[in-house]
């Protein structure tokens, strides 16, 4: 496991990363899949969040990950998730907003049925 408290310890892994643009699937949750550009090798990826402290790890099966080194199929794929983190954000705030809206009409047209003229 790969503590990702701040980019330091993984820029040289984000450099390569983004010097190769290995392709990144999305399996599930928190789980991604990395296809290394040079030998079609491919790696799994998956980060968690420890429920007690918050902190998040990031973890690989590729031989560096597995000694718990950063590496680049990491770094790849903690920048997809961030994409997918900041769209699924925007997406709820949206859903809420528009859940507001629709409250709001509501309580007007009561109002218009409550008080016709
Ligand atoms: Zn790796």
């Amino acid at each position: 496991m790969i503590a990702l408290t701040n980019a330091a310890p993984l820029a040289n892994a984000i450099r390569k990363a983004k010097s190769l643009r290995p392709r990144v699937q999305f399996v599930a949750f928190r789980v991604y899949q990395v296809i290394s550009p040079c030998s079609g090798n491919v790696y799994r990826v998956t980060f968690s969040v420890n429920p007690q402290t918050g902190s998040r790890q990031g973890h690989c099966t590729c031989r560096a990950g597995v000694e718990a080194m950063a590496c680049w199929h990491l770094a790849a794929a903690v920048a997809v998730h961030q994409a997918i983190q900041a769209v699924r954000v925007h997406a709820k705030a949206q859903l809420e907003a528009a859940r507001e809206s629709a409250k709001e009409l509501r309580r007007e047209r009561e109002m218009v049925a409550l008080n016709p003229s």
